[in-house]
């Protein structure tokens, strides 16, 4: 139980302690974090007790997180690469995972001078706008198709100078100039129907809408082989996160779909985690 009078540090170990006994895995992280939200301060360097307004929505904060809601909704706000983005309830949180996709995607525009990018299944924009940040000559759209995610696409893609737009990644080809693209991204859904079905308690509060790749968790990968290939100018490429056990499947997709130079990239727990592919 968070008071007021409480020293911000020796609040910070009540919630620690409470997280722990919880089954919070990140508790002692968590438990500075969530002071911190609330005062603004780090603890350690704080003399100034909690007020009850404080202890208040520390306390109504723990609750939350008890219930695993995902921090990041808590905190509002996530830092990805080097940008900071809004988030909340009804959009994928921005994974550290995702990074490994803004610097592939990034790497493969080196020598193109003013780059159009597309990026599907944007939720937040982590991706989108985390190339822009690392090539920032890039002209970006992002694509986003549901109502409860877009808010925070726009207020991210105006923040960084990234567009976006509306829609739905099946069907969205046919609106894209033949031939205009030097990059498709995507971190489209892709757990499994058996995963789906056995979600972490945060990942069970995100969007199943962006979770949700079908029964073998490919649906989007088959359509993205299939069909996106002429938006992109002949020799651009298209960089897609997958599951770290769906390297092999995506592959042979994308190569059996006519791409070329396709290559599965690894992230830093040495697990398979992109897949770039080329327009011949
Ligand atoms: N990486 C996410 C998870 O395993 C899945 C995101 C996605 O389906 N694109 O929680």
């Amino acid at each position: 139980m968070v008071t007021s009078g409480l020293l911000p540090w020796a609040a910070a170990l009540e919630l620690r302690r409470a997280l722990r006994q919880g089954g919070c895995p990140d508790w002692e992280f968590e438990g500075p974090f969530l002071v911190e939200l609330v005062t603004g301060r780090q603890p350690r360097f704080d003399e100034t007790p909690l007020d009850q307004a404080q202890a208040h929505r520390l306390e109504s904060l723990l609750q939350k997180r008890l219930a695993r809601v995902p921090l990041q909704y808590l905190s509002g706000k996530w830092d990805f690469l080097n940008v900071t983005l809004k988030v909340g309830e009804g959009v994928l949180c921005p994974r550290s995972d995702t990074e490994l996709l803004c610097q592939e995607g990034a790497s493969l525009l080196e020598g193109c001078p003013s780059p159009r990018v597309l990026d599907l299944c944007a939720g937040t924009g982590c991706v989108g706008i985390g190339i822009k940040s690392l090539v920032p000559a890039a002209r970006v759209t992002c694509l986003e198709k549901s109502p409860a995610a877009l808010p925070y696409l726009g207020e991210n893609c105006t923040a960084y100078g990234v567009d976006w737009v509306e829609g739905d990644l099946f069907g969205y080809e046919g609106r894209v100039p033949a031939g205009s693209l030097d990059l498709i991204t995507a971190n489209p859904p892709y757990l499994t129907g058996a995963e789906m079905a056995s979600l972490q308690p945060e990942v069970a509060h995100e969007p199943a809408m962006a979770l949700d790749g079908g029964e073998d968790g490919l649906t989007f990968y088959r359509y993205l082989a299939a069909r996106y290939q002429p938006c992109l100018k002949p020799g651009g490429w298209m960089a897609l996160e997958i599951g770290w056990e769906q390297g092999p499947a995506v592959s042979a997709l994308l190569e059996k779909a006519g791409w070329t130079r396709v290559r599965v990239c690894r992230d830093l727990e040495d697990r398979d985690r992109v897949v770039l592919a080329r327009r011949p």
